[in-house]
């Protein structure tokens, strides 16, 4: 039997109209202004400017305005703060990977936690494993909408991440837990992998391994959500994701990539984006 495809092609095209319409009502409510996202970057990775590039599509086909914002370390720590103050700024988000890591930490860190719609700040994380409300990341969010839109309840069920990025398997887990998961967080170090994501009947790969996950680690009856962005191999181009595709002759639902998560997650930034508009809306006057 053939795995229930999740499409998230199609989920992030409901969540578009969606988010289209509430831009809408901002803009109309607020003078005719248009909320802006601001993205920084600096260094000349591709994934940082694929990112950017798909944020600023992705905020133009629902009426965002977007700001890029390409400077040198130093500059971005003063933008920061004029971003900050700024009440046109809905979000503002940071295009991984900056060019220095350890910079791009403390430029995060002066981020205004309530713009963070990419919930990149330690004061976001640590409100989400509190079980705070939160701006979380976006592909974390990306992973719970899919569970969410086909109709899977997670609360008392066994779920297994395999991974535990600050970006992805940390919030995915949280955002499980606080939905009452049963939450196993696999990493480098476990023991017995296979052991562990056999029992799953949630199933999310975020390890960023191509093909990590195989058919005889998989039950039949679990649902599989794959993170994993990974360079196909052979240097032909194209992306392949941390589960091998077959698993979805396996599993009773899975996400493919791409066309998974990954269009999911922009519209989950700019869903963070468009809430701290309407917040920014109801407590700025119009004039
Ligand atoms: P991502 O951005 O997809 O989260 P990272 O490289 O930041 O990727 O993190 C990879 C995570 O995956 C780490 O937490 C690491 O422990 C985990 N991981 C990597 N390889 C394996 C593996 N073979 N088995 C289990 N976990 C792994």
């Amino acid at each position: 039997m053939s795995a229930r495809v999740l499409d998230g092609r199609a989920l992030a095209s409901h969540h578009r109209q969606d988010l289209a319409e509430r831009v809408a009502r901002v803009v109309a409510t607020n003078g005719g202004r248009i909320p802006r996202l601001a993205i920084l970057r600096n260094g000349g990775s591709p994934a940082a400017a694929m990112y950017a590039a798909g944020l600023e599509r992705f905020a133009a086909g629902i009426g965002l305005a977007t700001t890029t914002l390409e400077e040198p370390t130093a500059a971005l720590f003063e933008r920061v703060a004029e971003l900050n103050r700024d009440p046109t700024v809905a979000g503002i988000v940071v295009a991984y990977p900056l060019a220095d890591p350890e910079l791009a930490q403390r430029i995060i860190e002066l981020i205004d936690p309530d713009k963070d719609v990419d919930g990149a700040t330690p004061t976001n994380a640590g409100r989400l494993l509190r079980g705070e409300p939160a701006f979380v990341p976006g592909t974390a969010l990306a992973v719970i909408a899919l569970i969410e839109a086909h109709g899977v309840e997670v609360a008392g069920r066994r779920a297994v991440v395999v991974g535990r990025s600050a970006v992805v398997g940390r919030p995915v887990a949280s955002l499980l837990l606080a939905r009452d998961a049963t939450v196993v967080i696999c990493h480098r170090a476990t023991a017995d992998l296979a052991a562990e994501t056999l029992r799953a009947e949630v199933l999310v790969a975020a390890a960023g391994v191509a093909g990590l996950v195989r058919p005889d680690m998989v039950s039949s009856s679990a649902i599989v959500i794959d993170c994993g962005i990974n360079p196909a191999p052979g240097g032909a181009g194209g992306v392949v994701g941390d589960v091998d595709p077959a698993v979805a002759e396996k599993a009773a639902a899975m996400t493919p990539v791409p066309g998974g998560v990954g269009p999911v997650t922009p519209m989950m930034v700019l869903r963070q984006t468009v809430e701290s508009a309407e917040r920014i809306a109801r407590d700025v006057p119009t004039r």
